[in-house]
């Protein structure tokens, strides 16, 4: 599954920059160790929760116009530089980098709203260090 253009997002609801073999993450420590190919970590910046489509997801019990966030398919964004990462890949040992996705527009209208609500919804009190993972 971790392969370069094989697991491309297919209708990315935000608007998307062109992903470069470049666009790679460090996923030798996994999800939580990541390192994106732009420097950011999830103490950094920090990633977006996502659903397998790609749109931001609600990862807390209470209602949101934002989709649930499911158990498997899922996807991590990256707050700094838009890349997308699919956790499984981050998640597989047998590797040590991950391929992005996709890459969004961070400067899309759509992301802003969705990633303003992302902010509400699951990181309440804590918008002033806006860090997911
Ligand atoms: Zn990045």
């Amino acid at each position: 599954m971790n392969r370069e253009a094989k697991n491309r997002l297919v209708s990315p609801p935000y608007k998307t920059l062109g992903v470069s073999p470049h666009d790679v993450a460090d996923s030798e420590y996994g999800v939580e160790g990541v390192i994106c190919a732009c420097g950011n970590t999830a103490d950094a910046s920090g990633f977006s929760a996502a659903v397998a489509t790609g749109r931001l997801a609600n990862i807390t019990i209470d209602p949101s116009e934002l989709p649930s966030l499911p158990e498997s398919g899922t996807l991590s964004v990256c707050n700094s530089c838009g890349c997308v990462y699919a956790n499984d890949d981050l998640k597989d040992a047998s590797t040590v980098i991950s391929y992005a996705v996709a890459r969004y527009d961070l400067t899309d209208p759509a992301w802003r709203v969705d990633r303003d609500t992302y902010i509400q919804v699951n990181l309440g009190a804590r918008v002033t260090s806006p860090s997911l993972w």
